[in-house]
């Protein structure tokens, strides 16, 4: 049996994507992700980054807010309630060049169809510092939602590195557990939304550490993390903060690893979507939404718009093929 349309990524785009394909009569599939301890360290879970998160408060419809989770499980039985599949897998590869597609999943599963929404969204990046490896899941993470409440961190003082809106929510966040949030930002100006960046900086348990980078993190087999050595970019001086995390919160790539290079994207692996306002992709019948194929606006409420139009280009692309 060949699918209509399979959507990968369970985030605000491929829920929308399914959403109007179920509607629409396309019967989608959707492969939510694997629940997998892979998945948690990499912060690609089922449902999206906006899982990871606490309140929205900038998604319309909600106007007292709405914690990401729920939002996210909304979406996700909102496709359910008409007829979308969901598929609690990871798409590991796709064969493009046969029609129809061809995609296997993390069960050794293989599912063929004639269009694909890539709707994978993208993951934390870390710093790359050989310490940080050492000491990711014995104090750093990616994750404070996911991680914050942990007993390492409550009631002692914590880093958090960045200087955008993930930033500034996670510091917020943290003060609920930590003694003390460092905010170490390589520059003295900090990139969040204003109303982000005032109320980070108005909160009198987080210390910004401007100018600042993060040299290496220190720590032992007993105790995990212990602290980091940060240096001064203005100074050039390095001193040590105690901290018993680390959260780091320095923007996000693309998931496109299971594209395995069919697709084209830009430098920074964003898909790059050749016609103005749609959603196609360099290959015919392979559509992208969401923060996959966004390297501009990232946010919950464009990404649900995406996967939208994502599924109506792939409606009008197999109502042109004569694929019923
Ligand atoms: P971002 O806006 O790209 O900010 C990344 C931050 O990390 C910047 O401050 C950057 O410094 C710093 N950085 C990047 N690479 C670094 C490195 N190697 N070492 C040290 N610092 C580094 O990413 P984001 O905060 O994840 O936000 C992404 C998007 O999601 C944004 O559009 C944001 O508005 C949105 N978002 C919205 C909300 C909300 O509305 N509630 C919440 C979270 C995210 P520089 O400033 O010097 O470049």
């Amino acid at each position: 049996m060949t699918e209509k349309i399979v959507i990968v990524g369970s985030g605000p785009a491929g829920w929308a994507c399914a959403i109007y394909a179920a509607r629409a009569n396309m019967a989608p599939v959707v492969y939510e992700g694997a629940i997998s301890e892979e998945n948690r360290l990499k912060g690609t879970l089922p449902l999206g980054q906006l899982n990871l998160t606490t309140e929205v408060e900038n998604f319309p419809g909600f106007p007292d807010g709405i914690l990401g989770p729920e939002l996210m499980m909304n979406m996700r039985r909102q496709a359910e309630r008409f007829g979308a599949r969901i598929v609690t897998e990871d798409v590991l590869e796709v064969d493009l060049k046969q029609r129809p597609f061809v995609l296997r999943d993390s069960s050794a599963n293989t599912v063929q169809t004639h269009t694909l929404v890539i709707a994978t969204g993208a993951s934390a990046n870390y710093l790359g510092l050989p310490s940080e490896g050492v000491y990711k899941n014995r104090g750093v993470s990616a994750c404070a939602v996911c991680d914050g409440a942990l007993p390492r961190f409550r009631n002692h003082p914590v880093i958090v590195v960045g200087g955008g809106d993930s930033a500034c929510e996670e510091a917020n966040y943290l003060t609920k557990f930590a003694s003390k949030v460092y905010l170490v930002h390589r520059r003295d100006t900090l990139r969040a939304s204003r109303i982000m960046a005032e109320r980070t900086l108005k909160n009198d348990r987080i210390e910004p550490v401007w100018n600042t980078v993060v040299e290496e993190v220190l720590g032992d087999e007993v105790n995990g993390m212990t602290g980091a050595r940060v240096k001064n970019l203005k100074t050039g001086e390095s001193h040590v903060i105690q901290a018993t995390g680390m959260f780091v919160a320095i923007g996000h790539t693309p998931n496109v690893k299971f594209l395995n290079g069919q697709i084209e994207t830009d430098d920074k692996g964003f898909v790059k979507l050749p016609k103005p306002f749609q959603t196609y992709t360099s290959v015919e019948g392979v559509f992208a939404a969401g923060d996959v194929a966004d390297p501009i606006y990232k946010q919950a409420i464009t990404a649900a718009g995406m996967g939208c139009k994502a599924a109506l280009d792939a409606e009008r692309y197999l109502a042109e093929k004569g694929i019923h």
